[in-house]
């Protein structure tokens, strides 16, 4: 029988409960993380990483008074 027991739930995988995980599991907690966003492939799924890096668009924001 499966083991589905956790010491640690994370909910989402953004920056937050990746940090969240990686704190956990370095700690020894055995830990699951759900998303329910798509599944991102690593590298194929980074449209804008190998991108130039120059300014392709500036958007300026003015407030008046
Ligand atoms: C258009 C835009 C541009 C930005 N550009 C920058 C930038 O250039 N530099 C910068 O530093 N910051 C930028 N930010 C801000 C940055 O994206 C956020 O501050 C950061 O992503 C917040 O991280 P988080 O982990 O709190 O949330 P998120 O990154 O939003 O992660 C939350 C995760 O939880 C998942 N989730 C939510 N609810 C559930 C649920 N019920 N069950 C399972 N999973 C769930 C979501 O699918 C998501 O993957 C930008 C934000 C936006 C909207």
């Amino acid at each position: 029988m499966a083991d589905n027991t956790y010491d640690a739930i994370v909910i989402g995988s953004g920056i937050s409960g990746g940090w969240a995980a990686k704190e956990l599991t370095e700690k020894g907690l055995k830990t699951i993380m759900l998303e329910r966003g798509r599944d991102i492939k690593h590298v194929q799924d980074y449209v804008n990483a190998n991108k130039n890096p120059g300014i392709s668009r500036i958007a300026v924001a003015v407030r008046r008074r």
